[in-house]
């Protein structure tokens, strides 16, 4: 390893030491330095703290926000309001959540500044990497990243989400040289608006560089496991390409057409390669076989993404599961200090200079400071932010398991109120009920006596699964189960609807008629594992093996949505 890669990786390590080991002051610090920025804001002004940046003075003046409390001043900056409403400094974008309220994706006020602290979380997380797995400046890693549409707000200002706006900024796109951040993805394939150009392109550059690439990933697993079945969709024309050296005229976007003509040469022993392995029966182990130098996989695959641990294990022969940090739009939280461990184990160490972080007690109390979390305890991370955020109630849910130094570090449980997700959609009880309710309005002299639901992702990319069962002695016209399935997507929230019409990463809802009784027979299930009769409830959404095969074993009929629910980056502001 170069001396100075060494010499910057120390750094790194180094400075993740001071801050965990002052977890408790630089919190304090982050806190005055929020309230003293901010001071003259509209927000904070209404709660009178009289120029104090105290903890004590914050924490009997300023109540938890939650989005919908602030949205009409989030309204009043996206109109064009520049006064400063949340933040002192002028808000540079907002950022689009996957989270949502009525429907829409939540909009994040961000600062320019606020990159420098995401830059220097991404700084620590190859040092942190380096550690268990050397090498890794010894060759490339095939990142699938991807980025999503945008739109503008009505005075102007950009709303995406934070990695299309990271992949998007100089910081990304005119990064210095680092030899443990060399990507096979070339900025123009990460860039291309159309989806499919672009994986087509990450992959055909990482075939190219099958040899050098050490590591795979992409954000979320989902990803990754769209990444696959993408290859195994498309190995055949990826092998006549690799094998001609010429560029595909699916190549539309010009900048990615200019760039592939620049990488692109006839290999016809690769593309030999290539239909071999792909040819096999099986695709067990697939990502080793054409990758035989991955060390690991670079994936999050904690929280609604452990459905796909079995997936990615099947093709990669197992090869470990790196999750590496803990991010949102809201705030940058923190890393993975032992990013090798098993996913079961995995615990994201928050950086206290990212933001000022406490936590409500799942099981009721006080707000408890970042220093002050205890040990098997549930919290809900409230995030006060330099963007104007103030303890805003983010929704995930964390347990803490230990301590590096004087910082917590935290398993993710779970998002409050998600019962469906498969990749970055979030839909909770009352969407799914709305849905049902909207979709079985069109059957006709028939209703819908009781339903569940199920997150399929051994289908790629992952769909939604409703069980229907229909008032006895029913049975549905042709096609009119099909339409009930578009009219639940067409009332599903706008991240539903983007994944399933623009991204590709969600596939059609299915609605599985099941026969009468079924939920009787549900219930009685539930009673022999213990229910008590009193307090049963259906299910509205279930994830137990024995469950799903009851349930399966009932199927009279299944039936698919027929196209993609509308969907526009133009939204309502
Ligand atoms: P977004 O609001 O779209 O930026 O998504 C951020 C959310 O994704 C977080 O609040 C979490 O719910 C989830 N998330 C981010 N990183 C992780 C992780 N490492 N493990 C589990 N969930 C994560």
């Amino acid at each position: 390893m170069a001396a100075d890669s060494t010499a910057k990786n120390a750094t790194a390590l180094q400075f993740i030491e001071e801050m965990t080991r002052n977890a408790d002051a630089v919190q304090q610090r982050v806190l005055a330095e929020i309230l003293a920025q901010n001071s003259e804001t509209e927000y904070l002004k209404g709660f009178d703290l009289g120029g104090a940046t105290d903890r004590e003075t914050f924490k009997s003046k300023i109540p938890m926000m939650t989005y919908e409390d602030i949205q009409p001043l989030i309204q009043r900056i996206a109109n064009g309001d520049r006064s400063p409403i949340l933040s002192a400094r002028p808000i540079s974008e907002f950022l689009t959540s996957s989270g949502t309220s009525a429907g829409e994706r939540k909009l994040m006020p961000s600062i320019k500044e606020e990159w420098d602290r995401r830059q220097l979380l991404y700084s620590l997380l190859m040092p942190v990497m380096d550690q268990y797995v050397k090498g890794l400046d010894k060759g490339k890693a095939l990142y699938f990243y991807f980025i999503k549409a945008e739109t503008k707000t009505p005075s102007g200002l950009l709303a995406r989400p934070v990695l299309t706006s990271y992949y998007k900024s100089d910081l990304f796109k005119n990064r210095p040289h680092d030899p443990f951040n060399v990507y096979t993805s070339p900025n123009e394939a990460i860039l291309c608006e159309d989806n499919s150009q672009s994986m087509y392109a990450q992959m055909l550059c990482g075939l190219y560089d099958r040899l050098q690439v050490l590591r795979v990933g992409a954000v979320f697993a989902s990803g990754l496991s769209r990444a696959i079945s993408f290859l195994r969709l498309n190995w055949k024309q990826l092998s006549h390409d690799i094998r001609t050296g010429s560029v595909n005229p699916k190549f539309t976007d010009p900048p990615l057409r200019e760039c592939l003509a620049r990488i692109m040469r006839p290999d016809p022993e690769l593309a030999d390669f290539i239909t071999r392995e792909c040819e096999k029966d099986t695709w067990e182990g697939i990502v080793t076989r054409i990758w035989p130098n991955v060390k690991y996989l670079d994936v999050i695959v904690t929280g609604a993404m452990a459905q796909y641990i079995p997936t990615l294990d099947y093709y990669s022969g197992g090869l470990p599961k790196a999750c590496t940090m803990y991010a949102s739009s809201e705030c940058y939280f923190g890393l993975n200090l032992k990013p090798m461990c098993d996913p079961s184990e995995v615990s994201y160490t928050i950086m206290p200079n990212m933001g000022y972080f406490e936590f409500l007690p799942i099981g009721g109390g006080d707000l408890v400071e970042l220093a002050a979390v205890e040990v098997g305890e549930e919290y809900e991370i409230v995030v006060t932010t330099y963007s104007g955020l103030c303890r805003y109630r983010v929704g995930d849910i964390l347990r803490v398991t230990g301590f590096h130094n004087s910082a917590p570090q935290f398993r993710f449980v779970r998002r409050k109120n998600v019962l469906l997700s498969v990749d970055s959609d979030k839909t909770d009880e009352a969407e799914l009920q709305v849905a049902v309710e909207k979709a079985s309005k069109i059957l006709t002299k028939m209703s819908v006596v009781e339903y569940t639901s199920y997150a399929e992702t051994k289908t790629v990319p992952g769909h939604y699964v409703i069980y229907w069962e229909l008032m006895r002695g029913g049975a549905p016209e042709e096609g009119v189960v099909e339409r009930c399935c578009l009219a639940m997507e067409e009332e599903l929230n706008a991240v539903y609807r983007q994944g399933r019409a623009a991204d590709g990463s969600i596939g059609a809802l299915e609605i599985r008629l099941v026969r009468s009784g079924t939920f009787e027979e549900l219930m009685d299930y539930a009673l022999s594992k213990g229910a008590s009769i009193n307090q049963y409830k259906v299910p509205r959404c279930v994830t137990s093996a024995p469950i799903l095969e009851l349930l399966d074993a009932r199927v009279v009929s299944s039936h698919f949505s027929p196209e993609a629910p509308r969907w526009s980056p133009e939204r309502r502001f």
